[in-house]
């Protein structure tokens, strides 16, 4: 055991603060990596403040969230061969699963069907508690650590652990590529890696934001349109438009508004949380044959995937970067930022 130094919540929406514990001695397929970075999503904080009780079995205090790590690896126990000391690697939202379900066999281990271990807030084999990235060091089995390739900054490349494999895994499902029309709702951080990678892929890009202020940071990020949808004529001119829609707004919307913008066959997915149920009528989905779907994070091969084509096209997150004691103000700014 190797006592670390990290930042937690100790009960539910009490504010982060110093926290000494404990990581596992390396087991033998154990890579021990030093964090420089970690990426706050707002699902730290949601977790922090207790207020996914409903979708998660519990919540367990203290709690050091954290899944957007980038590092450097200090150590490999005997039987590691994908990494060596001094590789630049990741962790993203899990740290293990069951590897022999259905799922875990297609390479979608974040939808394990027996039990994926995520990075914080869940229990390893052992039963005990996984902490997360605002920390100094952590240990992870070496198929569940990823490659941070060498042109990218490890500062940038964290939120691709969770924003970009969120945004590339349904981008890459849907088939968004040259010819597909895909609009991406929403322009924080997981809209912003939406445009960029979407971009990337040769797709025709329309971000949908509530007004125009984004405008110029959207086409600076290979948006070729921008829409406010604050102004009604937006869904006049945009009716029946595109194959792929990414919802990453998690506020309330007019759903069935919405569907009306997808040509025969589109799909609107959703990939934030928002907090009420979604009212979806049937006819606006049925009179295009439209599907509205979800989709959660992605699996390791395809995180890695998607790490390989950031590194190809130079993608990375727009960031800033602040002090772990500034963590508390930083929720407060998130949890406040309009998408
Ligand atoms: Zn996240
Ligand atoms: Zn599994």
């Amino acid at each position: 055991m190797s006592k670390t130094k990290g930042y937690a919540a100790p009960t539910a929406k009490a504010p982060l603060a110093p926290y000494l514990f404990e990581r596992r001695e390396p087991r033998e397929h154990d890579v021990v990596i030093e964090i420089k970075y970690c990426g706050v999503c707002h699902s730290d904080i949601h977790q922090a403040r207790g207020e996914w009780d409903t979708f998660l079995p519990e919540s367990i205090f203290p709690m050091v969230p954290g899944h957007e790590i980038a590092g450097v690896v200090t150590a490999v126990a005997g039987k590691v061969t994908k990494y060596k000391v001094g590789d630049k690697v990741g962790v993203g939202c899990f740290v293990d699963s069951c590897r022999t379900c259905a799922s875990c066999q297609k390479n979608l281990e974040q939808y394990c069907e027996v039990k994926a271990i995520w990075t914080y807030n869940g229990r390893d084999n052992d039963n005990v508690p996984t902490y997360g990235g605002y920390s100094e060091k952590i240990v992870v089995d070496e198929n569940y650590v990823l490659r941070i390739p060498e042109n990218l900054p490890l500062d940038a490349a964290a939120p691709l652990l969770c924003a970009g494999i969120t945004l590339y895994s349904p981008l890459k499902h849907w088939n968004a590529g040259p010819g597909k029309k895909v609009a991406i709702i929403g322009m924080g951080g997981l809209g912003h890696m939406g445009v960029k990678l979407a971009h990337a892929l040769e797709a025709e890009v329309t971000v949908l934001s509530q007004s125009l202020k984004k405008q110029a940071d959207g086409k600076r990020l290979g948006a070729d349109h921008f829409y406010a949808t604050s102004d009604p004529e937006t869904f006049t001119q945009l009716a029946s438009s595109f194959d792929l829609i990414v919802n990453t707004v998690s506020a309330d919307m007019d759903w069935n508004q919405y569907f009306s913008l997808l040509k025969l066959d589109g799909t609107m997915v959703v990939v934030g949380v928002p907090e009420k149920n979604i009212p979806v009528g049937a006819m606006p989905l049925l009179v295009r044959r439209r599907s509205l779907a979800g989709s959660a994070i992605g699996g390791i091969k395809e995180t890695q995937e998607m790490l390989d084509f950031c590194g190809k096209h130079g993608i990375a997150s727009d960031i800033e970067v602040i002090p772990i004691q500034k963590v508390n103000e930083a929720y407060e700014r998130v949890a406040g930022a309009e998408e």
